[in-house]
């Protein structure tokens, strides 16, 4: 490799693609006359063969490389890309040619990545080379908000009262660029496009990168955050941030987001800016799960709930995952996230719940296939909100919790305004039926044009026998 200096600091970008209010890089700035910045195509994740990392996260993850590859530029910091399936390695191997004096990344709270970067720490003292690690993606450590006792909150709401509690210690947020360093040490590599890695082209659906994170903030606290409460359950309303791609990717900072959510009225009675906090509380609650109860990834949080068998029926997940059990919400939903690469919060509880509840599937299927899907995947919260839905997790009451599809469309979408979007086949079905199409006389459906069975499917199970079954598996 071609290296025109020597002693430059790496910053090793993971999930943290920008330049502004990043902790790591920030420190890195300060710390030496020059630095190179490094993203590792990881292999094991990204390759469309490996189906881990979708198409739509790719997509906007590698759209933001490149921004922020343009921008690290102009302040001389080139970022290498290297692909690798052993990402430790490669790192060191980089520190070593550029006889860097030092590496530095954010933190990140996922098991995996957390016993390699234990690996990193070892194998780098062996060489001597000092890693510097810093809290980024997080306002508060794991371990800073614990009970009384000293152990990890288990439950949300005293969770979230503890957090709050704490906000008088709000890491700050460092504003501006870091400052132009004086060299340029080496040349930064194309970024390369998703459908150079094997990936399908995917139109994203909002603009990736650290400047179209910011406009979204922008918009968001400059209208809707006032009518959040009101409206963030209404999936045919436009009610929510949609920055959680961009909070997965980093292209936004989490103090960024509490600082806009507090200077709008979060603590001082603005109920939409204090609910859209309690979201981002949420998210933070996962990773501490996450980070305390490392199984969780792959078994149930609540330990007593391991051993319940679930049915996991090929036919079922068929149906869920081509959007074709014949009840519209699900539907609906399925059909926006394979589009789009993001479904709403309301949609997520509503289809997991039916996958694991009504279907009675295994939620680590479930998570799989979002993982696929989702353009803002994120391992916490998306293991916790399956676990939840699947009643294996954090929620307090979690078998009796058996969301109805018909009576939760009916409420949230109760014109059939999001299915109707979704779903041109039931385009001209009357209000009434729009849940329920399976209950629509034969004459309605000719003159609907939607014959249940031909245009649109019948309903894969009935509702209310899977309820008495789920409740029943989880009583035993
Ligand atoms: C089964 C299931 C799977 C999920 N998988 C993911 C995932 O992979 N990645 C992900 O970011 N979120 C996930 N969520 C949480 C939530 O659905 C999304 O964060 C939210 O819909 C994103 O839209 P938004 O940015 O407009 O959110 P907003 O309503 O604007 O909320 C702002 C931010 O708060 C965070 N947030 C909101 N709700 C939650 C929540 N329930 N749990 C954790 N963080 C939250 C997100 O970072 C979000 O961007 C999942 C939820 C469920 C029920």
């Amino acid at each position: 490799m071609e290296c025109f200096g020597v002693g430059s600091v790496l910053h090793w970008f993971r999930q943290d693609f920008r330049a502004r209010d990043n902790v790591a890089l920030a420190a890195a700035c300060r710390m030496g006359d020059s630095v190179v910045g490094v993203f590792c195509i990881d292999t094991r994740w990204f390759p469309a063969a490996a189906e881990k990392t979708g198409a739509f996260q790719a997509t906007f993850w590698l759209e933001s490389l490149r921004e922020l590859s343009t921008t690290l530029g102009k302040l001389n910091i080139p970022l290498k890309i290297i692909s690798t399936d052993d990402p430790v390695h490669a790192i060191l191997n980089l520190a070593q040619k550029i006889n860097a004096p030092a590496i530095t990344f954010n933190k990140q709270y996922e098991p995996d990545q957390m016993a390699q970067d234990q690996r990193l720490l070892r194998q780098a003292a062996t060489i001597g080379i000092p890693i510097r690690v810093f809290k980024d993606a997080v306002i508060f450590e794991s371990f800073e908000v614990l009970t009384g006792n000293e152990n990890p909150y288990t439950i949300f709401s005293p969770y979230k009262r503890a957090w709050l509690g704490k906000l008088a210690q709000l890491p700050p947020q460092v504003s501006g660029l870091p400052k132009k360093l004086s060299t340029m040490p080496l040349a930064g590599d194309p970024v390369p496009t998703a459908e150079s890695l094997g990936y399908p082209i995917v139109t994203l659906p909002i603009t990736p990168g650290e400047s179209g994170a910011a406009a979204m903030l922008e918009t968001f606290t400059r209208g809707r955050i006032g009518f959040y409460r009101r409206d963030r359950d209404i999936p045919a309303v436009d009610g929510v941030s949609r920055l959680s791609a961009h909070l997965a990717a980093g292209t936004i900072s989490i103090r960024r987001c509490v600082n806009a959510a507090i200077d709008h009225g979060a603590l001082s009675g603005c109920g939409g800016a204090e609910t859209w906090l309690s979201e981002l509380i949420w998210r933070e609650f996962y990773r501490m799960i996450l980070f305390h109860f490392p199984h969780t990834v792959h078994s149930a949080f609540q330990k007593k709930y391991e051993s319940l068998t679930w049915e996991s029926n090929p036919d079922h997940i068929s149906a869920w995952s081509t959007a074709r059990t014949g009840y519209p919400i699900v539907d609906a939903a399925i059909r926006q996230i394979q589009q789009t690469g993001w479904m709403h919060n309301r949609l997520r509880m509503i289809t997991a719940m039916f996958l694991t509840k009504d279907l009675d599937t295994h939620w680590r299927i479930g998570e799989k296939l979002f993982m696929r899907w989702l353009m803002d995947y994120d391992q916490a919260s998306n293991v916790g909100g399956w676990q939840w839905s699947a009643g294996t997790g954090t929620d307090a009451a979690p078998y009796f919790r058996v969301m109805n599809p018909i009576l939760q469309a009916q409420r949230f979408d109760p014109d059939g305004t999001f299915v109707k979007r979704l779903i041109p086949a039931l385009a001209e079905v009357p209000k009434e039926f729009v849940h329920t199409p399976w209950e629509m006389p034969p004459l309605l459906q000719s003159q609907a044009g939607c014959i249940i069975g031909r245009d649109y499917p019948d309903r894969v199970v009935d509702h209310a026998a899977a309820r008495i079954r789920a409740i029943a598996k989880f009583q035993h």
